[in-house]
């Protein structure tokens, strides 16, 4: 991940809320895209010149080429609110975060997030590296990938939820992990629209908690076709079932797992 310094200069008079509205726009926008990470995006004034830090994914992915038709339509109100086109420069790489994948052709990838995450979702099925979603060389869904961003806000809020023991949670570990979830059906339908796109096959992560057994834990069948899809050996300490046909995996119950 790179650290961005952002500069927006005033060419014209103008009102301080316009301009607030039409930078904080255009980050919505670019983060709708997978362009820039995180939801807080500080802005300093000085004089006329606006300054802020992001966080993005790769250092171009913020070159013209990924934005989506809402950047475009964002820069072009950046310009209606009497700022000139931001000036971009690198800071330094972000040693805090991970690192994309190199190839964005696996052989299969998933999507797949947890509470801490503030990279992509989508993430590559032979390093488990995210996958920036401008990347797909198609929309995800009305021009950009805002859906799969959504999905992921949801996700982590369920993680947090549960985490923290919520009233709620038993609600919740349906969701993360249940087949007939409102949040499995909204991601799968995602993960296969990015199968789609991508050409490359999309597999979805269903959460496991609790159960009864260790026993009983490590015999459980893929709740979507029933069949055996337990692994010989865990996938990067996380997933120790996946089921092929169904394009789902899971992990052993969180309760059981060494
Ligand atoms: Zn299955």
């Amino acid at each position: 991940m790179f650290i961005k310094e952002l500069t927006f200069e005033c060419y014209k008079n103008t009102q301080y809320a316009a301009i607030e509205r039409a930078i904080n726009n255009y980050f919505d926008m670019l983060r709708y895209n997978g362009q820039i990470l995180g939801r807080e995006f500080p802005i300093a004034m000085l004089d006329a010149t606006f300054t802020t830090r992001l966080v993005c994914p790769e250092e171009h992915s913020l070159d013209e080429q990924f934005n989506s038709p809402q950047v475009k339509h964002a820069l072009a109100q950046l310009t209606e609110a009497g700022l000139l086109a931001p000036k971009i420069k690198t800071v330094a790489e972000d040693l805090n975060s991970l690192e994309c994948a190199p190839g964005f052709t696996p052989s299969w990838q998933v999507l797949y997030t947890t509470f801490l995450d503030t990279c992509s979702p989508l993430r590559c099925g032979d390093t488990l590296q995210p996958i920036p979603l401008y990347r797909t060389p198609e929309a995800i869904s009305n021009g950009d990938r805002k859906s799969v961003i959504k999905w992921q806000e949801e996700w982590i809020n369920c993680d947090e939820l549960q985490m923290n023991g919520s009233a709620v949670s038993s609600a919740i570990l349906k969701e993360m992990g249940e087949v007939d979830s409102k949040l499995y059906y909204r991601g799968s339908n995602l993960a296969k629209r990015i199968q789609f796109v991508t050409k490359v096959p999309t597999y979805y992560y269903l959460y496991r908690v609790a159960g009864t057994s260790l026993e009983d834990e490590q015999q459980r069948k893929c709740p979507s076709c029933g069949e055996e899809w337990r692994l010989e050996a865990p996938l990067f300490d996380i997933f120790d079932f996946k089921c092929d046909a169904c394009q789902l995996v899971s992990n052993l119950s969180w309760d059981f797992k060494k």
